[in-house]
């Protein structure tokens, strides 16, 4: 369980980091809070030779309201959201699905960009960063370009990132009221990775008419995935028990589930069926 050898950097900007990335990006990697990448190393998936640590570089960690847009920076722990008081009041959905992952210890050190960066497919962010039609800020020796969520989560462990481009900031629309917004998950056990995970991102009428949804589910298959078949069933629904139950039942629609010891296709997809519908439910009552 020891890794093998490398190198290692440590620089104060990020212009310093896109040089070394740059100068060696077949065996260069990036290191955050070290909760995907140091077990990988340890069991020799991983043996990059050099290993640039972005844990010196200031303002890479925060959580900023500007212009109508929540920004939150790459080296941001999943602690600093879910115990963000701003969050808790204009985007619960950030803070329940941080308060969601692992343990006290995993979230004190791992990040939000070292997680939608490493695209586990039972990581709980691509989930929530979908549901919020969120943005990913990566930056490169080209400069800076800006991928939506959605296009960002290419296929199991691969996203739309290209060598030498490092997650600077995620930033999404505040969301508008009335919403409402719940992440569900059932965790592994042993590990709290999803099985499954549902975030849900609702925008309500008045009238508690579905104005707009966004659904995002991880754990189920080899990348997370929007439920658009589920969000084109409530859309201009009221939201209703009997709608929401029927919506629900679309949660694997066109997907293929992953089986694997702990649980079937079949069972993540009755999984991700019944916590859509309690999630989509959780959503309403808060938006109402
Ligand atoms: C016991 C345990 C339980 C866990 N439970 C959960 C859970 O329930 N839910 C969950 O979602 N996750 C869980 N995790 C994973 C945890 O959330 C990790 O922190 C996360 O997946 C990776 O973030 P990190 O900051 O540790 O990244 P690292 O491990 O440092 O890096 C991961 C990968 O991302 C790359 N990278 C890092 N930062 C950037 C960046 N800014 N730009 C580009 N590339 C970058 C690295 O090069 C590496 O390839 C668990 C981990 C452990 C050890």
């Amino acid at each position: 369980m020891i890794p093998a050898q490398f190198d290692y950097a440590a620089p104060n900007s990020i212009a310093e980091a896109v040089t070394l990335l740059g100068q060696r990006s077949d065996e260069a990697k990036l290191l955050a809070g070290g909760h995907s990448l140091i077990p990988a190393m340890k069991l020799r998936l991983a043996q990059p030779q050099l290993l640039i640590d972005l844990g010196r570089i200031k303002d890479l960690a925060y959580i900023r309201e500007e212009g109508g847009n929540i920004l939150i920076g790459a080296m941001t722990t999943h602690y600093q959201l879910e115990s963000s008081e701003t969050l808790k009041k204009i985007c619960p959905l950030l803070t329940e699905c941080a308060a969601s992952i692992g343990d006290v210890q995993v979230r004190n050190k791992g990040t939000i960009g070292g997680s939608l960066a490493h695209a586990d497919p039972a990581a709980d962010w691509p989930a929530a960063v979908i549901a919020l039609r969120a943005e990913i800020v990566a930056v490169g020796a080209g400069g800076e370009r800006v991928i939506k969520a959605d296009d960002f989560f290419v296929d199991l462990l691969t996203t739309a990132l290209q060598p030498g481009e490092i997650i600077r900031e995620i930033r999404l629309e505040r969301p508008q009221n009335p919403r409402g917004q719940a992440y569900q998950k059932v965790p592994h056990p042993a590990s709290g990775f999803a099985v499954v995970g549902v975030a849900v991102n609702l925008k309500v009428t008045a009238d508690s008419l579905c104005e707009s949804a966004s659904i995002g589910i991880t754990g189920v298959a080899t990348k997370v995935y929007r439920a658009a078949a589920v969000e084109g069933a409530l859309l201009g629904q009221q939201l209703e028990d009997q709608t929401i139950t029927t919506a629900a039942a679309h949660a694997c629609d066109g997907i293929e589930a992953n089986s694997d010891l702990y649980a079937s296709g079949d069972y993540r997809c009755q999984l991700a069926k019944i916590h859509t519908q309690r999630a989509i439910k959780r959503a309403t009552i808060k938006a109402t």
